[in-house]
């Protein structure tokens, strides 16, 4: 059975800083075409202080981590929601026998912060609202979960057509339309059951330590990330990254139209703020990372560099290329800075590089033109700039 595939959980080799033509070799993907191309990074290397507090066992689903803390006030609050993978019914009992096995029932749940609106991390948003948890997203993922599978069917609707004014090949948006919602079950929540996280950004927890909510926008527009910090700030801060971090890929942007739903297909430059997200959150003495997928990590300062050297190599390499050319469209650009790429991996590699052209654009490198009758994107070259 087909099923959805997460963004960036698909795991290539690291690229050859040497080798600008080599493609990224084949993913672990289902569907590569939904998703942006990630490097495999080796583990974390460095040490660093150990944390204190004990390190929190998370809630599994597919590979997905559900993070529990006890809250002062009684009751747990859950970073994410959680999914159905492949509108798998088994997934909720599962999720109900692991609280089992942590003393919890499902009414204990008070509190689930979605750290994004993705399906993996929110598709089960509602399920916890209906046994009584208060959602708490970023007030920009609100939109996509109170449309559930809907929102997700209008965003690939949108991406396919913004692959498109950017030069894909017909057959490359044919591949992204033909992707099947039937398997995938997203249930729409209500708007009343959820929170803004910019209105509560703060929990004390039966440990005595705080958790915040940070949001942190750019591997979604309402993508937030979860501080967690003793009194007496003796240990550093714990950080429930979502997939702003990963302990095994690199996660990359997205094409993101937040007003999709209501006719309004302007795209959401992701790449941008994902990386003032990463910096601003490095300059926090985080010393543990419990990240969406996979493992703890206890040497955060490893991930931090690998990802801002992995997008500082990316974007060397767009540029150059658009500089080569003069003028091009994304499609064009990604041909040349990944020649050997198959052809159905080309929309991923046009998402990270539509991600990069957009930096280009801010520092004022590059620049979009769109045509008259709105149907092409071409990016230019700024002559003259550092
Ligand atoms: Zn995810």
């Amino acid at each position: 059975m087909e099923g959805y595939v997460p963004a960036c959980r698909h795991p290539v080799a690291a690229e050859s800083a040497a080798d600008t033509s080599r493609a990224p070799p084949t993913s672990l993907c289902k569907r590569p075409s939904e998703a942006p191309p990630c490097d495999t990074i080796p583990s974390p290397m460095t040490t660093q202080t150990t944390p204190t507090s004990p390190t929190p066992r998370p809630i599994r689903i597919a590979d997905n981590n559900l993070w529990p803390f006890p809250l002062a006030t009684g009751g747990t609050l859950l970073v994410d929601a959680g999914w159905e993978p492949d509108a798998d019914p088994a997934a909720w009992p599962a999720i109900e026998a692991q609280l089992t096995s942590l003393g919890l029932a499902l009414r204990d749940i008070r509190v689930v912060v979605v750290t994004h609106e993705h399906i993996d991390h929110a598709g089960l948003a509602a399920r916890w609202a209906a046994v009584g948890a208060r959602i708490v997203a970023a007030h920009a993922a609100v939109p996509a979960l109170t449309a559930g599978l809907e929102g997700l069917r209008a965003q690939r609707l949108a991406r396919a057509a913004e692959l498109a004014r950017h030069g894909a090949p017909s057959e490359v948006t044919a591949t992204l339309l033909g992707a099947r919602t039937a398997q995938q079950r997203w249930e729409p929540c209500p708007i009343e059951d959820i929170t803004p996280a910019e209105d509560a950004p703060t929990y004390p927890l039966a440990d005595g330590r705080t958790l915040r909510l940070r949001l942190a926008p750019g591997h979604t527009p309402g993508n937030l990330v979860a501080t967690i910090q003793a009194p007496d700030d003796a240990e550093g801060l714990d950080l429930c990254s979502g997939d702003t971090l990963l302990p095994t890929t690199i996660p990359t942007p997205g094409l993101h139209f937040p007003h999709a739903l209501a006719g309004d297909t302007s795209r959401w430059p992701s790449l941008p703020p994902f990386l003032r997200s990463v910096a601003a959150l490095r300059a926090l003495p985080i010393t543990r990372i419990l990240p969406g997928h996979g493992d703890v990590v206890a040497a955060p300062l490893r991930l931090f560099a690998q990802f801002e050297d992995h997008h500082a190599r990316r974007g060397a390499r767009v540029r150059a290329a658009l500089e080569a050319a003069g003028a091009a469209t994304a499609f064009e650009v990604a041909r040349a800075v990944f020649p050997r790429l198959p052809h159905a991996r080309i929309a991923q590699a046009m998402t990270e590089t539509i991600g990069h052209l957009d930096v280009l654009a801010e520092a004022g490198v590059a620049r979009a033109e769109t045509t008259d009758d709105l149907a092409h994107v071409v990016w230019h070259h700024v002559s003259g700039t550092a």
